[in-house]
């Protein structure tokens, strides 16, 4: 039967008011006279942080025939926006009113509390729809890989960043924050996050989104020393100026900076491009000037100090002498090869250890397979993909940072995911894309849920979540008190 002749009878079922699925029915007369007809397209997305969002806003904004369905692991959505931008950064939080508007859009639902890979495999949602995106962000974190890394006192910085921002599986992180000095390894704005986090009075604290039992620990915490360690120079750290210029300003804190680690910068400065010449002058101004009278005092007051440690390298996370927990760090002594961004790390052979109570490597979060039928690059820990076509599955594509590798800001993530929306677009009007055929969507999906025992939280379940959120967070004048565990989630939902 051709592709014409089902959708002719599938009018005739839809019109008689039998028909099982759910969809728009788009017929007429083309311009040359032909008659076209076609259900709308549906799409569904995997996935509901700001690729998720921005693939399916794309979407629903250039076509006025596609349907978008998203779904999330957990009951609420906008995935990093909510579990990794820093309590203290909630302007960065705006982009929520946008993608609201997009799950408000008639064309777009979400099912929460759906883990796919686990509750719906993948090929059942390629069964169910005309495609499918992947969107579903990089979950995982790149290990240090050095001995003594398991050690109690080591966390990784995506756990820790879940932590104070109210992550369900990493509510029971509970850092020990009783040492004086704690390393973070990498230099990235994540570790610039956590830093500051670290070092932040808790007065600025209290008036943000940060979690009630994380703002209790950093009310107790006598970390007062903070390292963040980069194995390159300070002409290659990963962060950016607005984060630096936040540590030098952070109220009760003081910089330590190495004057050696600057030898020749000053030199090589007028060379470099726009935003990392500004970003290497602060640096630079912030290790080896003298301040002025008003920063003089402000520094004299100081209790609590933060630095930067250029080209080193963890070796070993040193134990105490019970081998219980971490005592020290061993850093080996690098130099540089080449120059600019590509300039790599290399040994010089040295060591040396610094005494810390605190580790959390900050060195990137990585990608996992959700689905063993879903192409898979374990070394790049990305789906690979052309332009956000998944390689050989037709029907199947990628955004964000799953597409990418985990870098780039939430603008960043936009353009991908831009990208992608466009790609799959081209590929319906080439054909390549085959949506001539009606599609059951989350119907038959909501069916297999169902059987399954899985109850999906929809956009609205979710406004009732950020309700009681938002009053809990006004009783302590705070934007929100974040609900921490999945059950209590659920439960508010279903009410
Ligand atoms: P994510 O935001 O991670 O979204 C992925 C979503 O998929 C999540 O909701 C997740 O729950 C869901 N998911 C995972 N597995 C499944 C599954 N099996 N089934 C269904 N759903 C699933 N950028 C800025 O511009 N400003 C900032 O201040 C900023 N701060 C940041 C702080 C941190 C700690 C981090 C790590 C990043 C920060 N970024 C910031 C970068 C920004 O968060 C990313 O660019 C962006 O979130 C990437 O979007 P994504 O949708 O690819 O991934
Ligand atoms: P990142 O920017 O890629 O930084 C990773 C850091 O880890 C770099 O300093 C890197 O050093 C180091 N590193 C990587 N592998 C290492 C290894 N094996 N040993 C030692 N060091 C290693 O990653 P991120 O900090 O996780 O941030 C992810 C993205 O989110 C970035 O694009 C960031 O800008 C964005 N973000 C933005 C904000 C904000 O806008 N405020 C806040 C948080 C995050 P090398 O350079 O030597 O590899």
């Amino acid at each position: 039967m051709s592709g014409h002749k089902l959708l002719l009878s599938e009018l005739k079922l839809w019109t008689s008011g039998r028909s099982r699925w759910r969809g728009r029915l788009h017929a007429g007369f083309s311009g040359r006279g032909k008659f076209f007809s076609s259900y709308s397209p549906k799409v569904c997305i995997v996935g509901s942080g700001p690729a998720g969002f921005y693939t399916a806003q794309h979407l629903i904004k250039t076509r006025q025939d596609v349907q978008v369905d998203i779904y999330e692991r957990l009951p609420v959505p906008f995935g990093l926006v909510r579990f990794g931008v820093a309590p203290d950064h909630p302007e960065v939080k705006n982009v929520i009113n946008t993608f609201t508007q997009t799950a408000k859009n008639s064309r777009c639902s979400f099912y929460g509390n759906v883990n796919v890979g686990k509750d719906v495999s993948v090929s059942e949602l390629q069964q169910s729809y005309h495609a499918v995106v992947l969107s579903y962000g990089a979950e995982g974190n790149r290990s240090i890989g050095v001995p003594g890394e398991n050690l109690a006192g080591v966390y990784s910085a995506k756990d820790f960043v879940g932590w104070y921002n109210g992550l369900p599986s990493c509510r029971e992180l509970s850092p020990d924050l009783s040492c004086e000095t704690a390393v973070i390894l990498g230099q990235g704005n994540v570790a610039l996050d956590v830093a500051r986090i670290l070092l932040s009075p808790v007065d600025i604290l209290q008036k943000t989104d940060i979690t009630q039992p994380a703002l209790e620990a950093l009310a107790e915490s006598l970390v007062r020393r903070v390292l963040i360690v980069g194995r390159r120079g300070p002409m290659q750290v990963a962060c950016t100026v607005k984060e630096v210029r936040e540590m030098v300003n952070l109220p009760r804190t003081k910089p330590e900076m190495m004057a050696a680690d600057f030898e020749g910068v000053k030199e090589a400065i007028k060379d470099l491009p726009r935003s990392r010449k500004r970003l290497t002058e602060l640096m630079l101004k912030t290790a080896l000037e003298m301040p002025g009278e008003v920063e003089q005092g402000r520094r004299s007051q100081a209790s609590r100090i933060w630095g930067f440690r250029f080209f080193r390298s963890p070796v070993e996370v040193l134990a105490d002498p019970d081998h219980n927990r971490v005592a020290g760090i061993r850093l080996a002594v690098n130099k540089l090869e080449g120059s600019g961004d590509g300039a790599r790390a290399v040994l010089t052979g040295e060591v040396e250890d610094v005494t810390c109570g605190l580790v959390i490597s900050s060195i990137g979060y990585k990608s996992l397979p959700i689905d063993p039928l879903v192409p898979f690059d374990s070394r790049k820990a990305i789906v690979p993909n052309s332009i956000g076509r998944v390689e050989q599955a037709t029907g199947l594509y990628c955004s964000g940072w799953l597409k990418t590798g985990p870098t780039g800001v939430i603008a960043t993530t936009m353009n991908n995911s831009f990208d992608t929306a466009r790609t799959l677009m081209e590929d319906m009007d080439s054909g390549a894309l085959d949506v001539s055929a009606a599609k059951p969507g989350s119907q038959s999906i909501s069916a297999l849920l169902e059987k399954k025992g899985v109850k999906a939280v929809t956009f609205s379940d979710w406004e009732k979540i950020d309700n009681v959120e938002m009053s809990r967070g006004e009783a302590s004048g705070k934007p929100r008190e974040k609900l921490l565990t999945v059950e209590e989630m659920l439960q508010v939902a279903r009410k």
